[in-house]
């Protein structure tokens, strides 16, 4: 159990506001950009990196984020160049602005290779073939109008707020160090939240840039989607957390959307117990037959958009897979939908 008095710490005061850049130690520059999407913000960190710049993660491509950046540009880059570009994961709010950044610098964009396949991928123009295989998954699953799902996961919404695909892009590879400003980060690829998403470690610094793996007020969402449907995400980004557990307990954690922390390891206990009562009250809906639609709207009670339907939806899967790979409960396909059920255990 988790102890009541133990809180985590938040070394700085506030979230830089928009246009803003606040710096931590060992020169990192934390800024915020605001989203369209209900997390509301999002962290991008500027590194020194000897006479310019290691820039990670973008913010999407949507004007406001666009003119705060022309901002940022100008007062806080004291006249050196973006020489690189990190990106953590292909989601767009992560990756939206890195080609109109890169293009701007005419620099390198790092990301590992299944990031850039899906950023690829969610750009192409023709996705035609994917939509009716996206559509059946989802009816199975109880959606009978998936339209709005299909449109997520074949990019349609997605090419309206990333900015291109990057023209530069050198692959990363886990455990790959990236120097910066004389200092070593070690990448670590970790799967759950996205399949290849990158967190850099730095040893020296002790210091994390942890993506949305790791959120200190909100667990990141972990979902099983369509074209993923034979991966066990949870079990993933359970693996990925013990990984990251293994990181000292005094880590200072950059989380891309909230605030800078550390308790590194009280968050990862939270977190984990979170997904573990989640997976309970899973497990308790399948006590009679039900599609995963069903579970999810008893998961989350509450009236949602589009895109949080879609992450509900994703999230309850992801759990009913990792307690079908547990045995503990049971999917079936009857009239072409596929029902859970409880196994006695
Ligand atoms: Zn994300």
């Amino acid at each position: 159990m988790l102890n009541k008095t133990q809180e985590l710490v938040y070394p700085y005061p506030g979230i830089p506001a928009p246009g803003a850049a606040t710096e931590l130690e060992n020169g990192i520059f934390w800024m915020s950009l605001p989203l369209p999407f209900a997390m509301g913000q999002i962290n991008v960190w500027l590194l020194e990196d000897g006479d310019g710049w290691t820039l990670v993660d973008t913010g999407p491509a949507i004007p406001e984020c666009q003119s705060i950046w022309n901002t940022l540009l100008n007062a806080h880059l004291r006249g050196r160049p973006i020489q690189r570009i990190f990106v953590t994961h292909h989601h767009p709010d992560h990756v939206g602005l890195a080609r109109w950044l890169s293009d701007r610098f005419s620099c390198d964009v790092y990301l590992s290779r299944e990031t850039a396949d899906k950023v690829t991928f969610l750009l192409q123009d023709d996705i035609s073939y994917y939509e009716a295989a996206v559509s059946q998954f989802y009816r199975a699953h109880g959606i009978c109008e998936p339209a709005a799902f299909v449109e997520f996961e074949t990019g349609r919404k997605y090419r309206r707020i990333v900015s291109g695909s990057p023209e530069r892009m050198r692959y990363l590879e886990d455990g790959d160090t990236l120097e910066v400003g004389g200092r070593a980060w070690r990448v670590l690829l970790c799967n759950g939240h996205a399949r290849g998403h990158a967190a850099l470690y730095c040893d020296t610094a002790g210091v994390l840039i942890s993506g949305d793996q790791i959120l200190p007020k909100i667990t990141s969402n972990i979902s099983l989607f369509s074209m993923e449907s034979e991966t066990n995400p949870l079990a993933e980004y359970f693996a990925s957390l013990q990984r990251l557990r293994t990181l000292p307990g005094t880590t200072l954690v950059l989380p891309s959307h909230g605030r800078v922390f550390s308790g590194l390891h009280l968050r990862i206990d939270q977190i984990e117990q979170d997904h573990h009562a989640r997976l309970t009250q899973v497990e308790s809906f399948c006590d009679r037959p039900r599609d995963a639609a069903e579970i999810s709207s008893l998961l989350f009670p509450r009236q949602l958009n589009e895109l949080n339907r879609l992450l509900a939806l994703g999230e309850t899967l992801a759990h009913l897979r990792f307690l079908e790979s547990e045995r503990r409960v049971q999917g079936s396909t009857s009239n072409e939908r596929i029902v859970y059920s409880r196994l006695p255990g």
